[in-house]
């Protein structure tokens, strides 16, 4: 990312979405009428229309919602090809079962990095056209030394947020010797891929890893200083979930199969558990019971999980729709969800509310208030995008 300068007024804000309730009412601390700028990168003032300080930019909202920038804390962007076929095949009635993932390695092995590059940028450009300021991206489908290595150099390119998945499932040529793939991971390959990433994470499940290696992976990642990360109970109910509490990993992914100790575990933590129902969507599955986690007090945040087997969708905005009419969560709770949710999610202290001191992330909604985002599915409401008080693509300043 480019060093932030200088500032950008954003004037003629209709509705804040602050994110903190002690700026504003409700849940959200929402403002209404105000103007916010943004100065060297952070959030500098918010006050009274036409009572700012002069800036260098000026974006004019227009009497619409302004919402912080999405936080999508789990993506795996780094690939090559697709698996259109497999998708209409599961349409057709064809149950998902995590083997796809090594039609995914084998086209990603073979693919120059310039290649792996060019398409990971295509999709940040489409995410963060859809208002995501923030990308956490994963390796996960090359699966020897050099290819996780090369992977997370690409993921480095785009996210800000790197995490090292070297053990999403056991590479092919392993099949029947996981642990001597768990020793590759936990040793040559998390050697070179540790000072390339921040997080360790570990498919925990069936079809992937058990208790014990999934612990193993993450005993080494830590060592090695990243933070912990967990794909926890998504095909079925497993111990993932109370394994990334154990851990104290800042995150359980997933979450689609709970039982009431699992969901009293994440509500007694600081792990945040993480939702994808975008995955659930594109598999035709039941969705986690977001409802039974948000009235526990476990923390809550929402990602797009947007890889090209279960979920390849790079919109958040549709993740707060699927979430509010699939979830049962209200707006409010998506949206924050999508923003403080995914914040907290990656430990992230600067990011996912507006208030002074946070980052300049930022979304002008084509729309009076944030639940339009739930309430018109589909539509592109996305008006402008500031990330850091920079303007990214579209938006209008003088
Ligand atoms: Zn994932």
């Amino acid at each position: 990312m480019r060093p932030p300068v200088g500032s950008l007024l954003v004037r003629d804000i209709g509705l804040l979405v602050t994110n903190c309730p002690e700026l504003g009412s409700g849940s959200l601390g929402v403002m209404r009428d105000v103007d916010l700028v943004v100065e060297n990168g952070t959030v500098a003032w918010i006050g009274g229309a036409r009572t700012s300080p002069a800036a260098d930019e000026v974006l004019d909202a227009a009497g619409r919602c302004v919402v912080p920038g999405f936080v999508d804390s789990h993506t795996h962007l780094v690939f090559a090809g697709d698996r259109v076929e497999e998708f209409t095949a599961r349409m057709a009635g064809k149950r998902y079962d995590a083997g796809g993932i090594s039609a995914t390695v084998a086209a990603t092995r073979s693919a120059p990095s310039s290649v792996l590059m060019e398409m990971a940028a295509r999709l940040k450009r489409e995410a963060e056209a859809q208002g995501t300021t923030t990308l956490e991206t994963k390796s996960g489908y090359g699966l020897t030394v050099s290819d996780e290595s090369r992977c997370l150099e690409v993921a480095g390119t785009i996210a800000e947020e790197v995490t090292y998945l070297g053990a999403h499932v056991v590479a092919p040529e392993f099949r029947g010797r996981e642990q001597e793939y768990v020793a590759l991971v936990t040793g040559p390959m998390l050697e070179a891929c540790a000072p390339k990433a921040q997080w360790c994470d570990v498919f925990c499940e069936n079809g992937a890893f058990g208790p014990d290696a999934a612990r193993e992976i993450l005993q080494a990642g830590r060592a090695h200083g990243l933070g912990l990360r967990v794909h926890a109970n998504q095909l079925s109910h497993g111990p993932g979930v109370q394994l990334a509490v154990e851990m104290g990993a800042a995150s359980a992914d997933h979450c689609s199969h709970l039982d009431g100790a699992d969901v009293d575990a994440l509500a007694g933590s600081d792990t945040v558990a993480t939702l994808l129902p975008g995955a659930e969507f594109s598999t035709r599955s039941p969705y986690p019971d977001a409802r039974r986690l948000l009235d526990s007090g476990a923390a809550v945040a929402l990602a797009t999980d947007c890889n090209p087997g279960t979920s390849y969708t790079t919109s958040m905005p549709f993740v707060i729709a699927l979430s509010v009419r699939e979830m049962h969560m209200t707006p409010d709770e998506a949206l924050l969800a999508a923003t403080a949710g995914g914040a907290r999610a990656l430990r992230r202290d600067d990011l996912g509310a507006l208030a002074p001191g946070f980052r300049g992330d930022l979304v002008v909604l084509d729309a009076p208030s944030a639940a339009h985002l739930a309430y018109r599915p589909g539509v592109d409401l996305v008006a402008a995008v500031v990330r850091a008080g920079r303007l990214l693509g579209r938006g209008v300043t003088r």
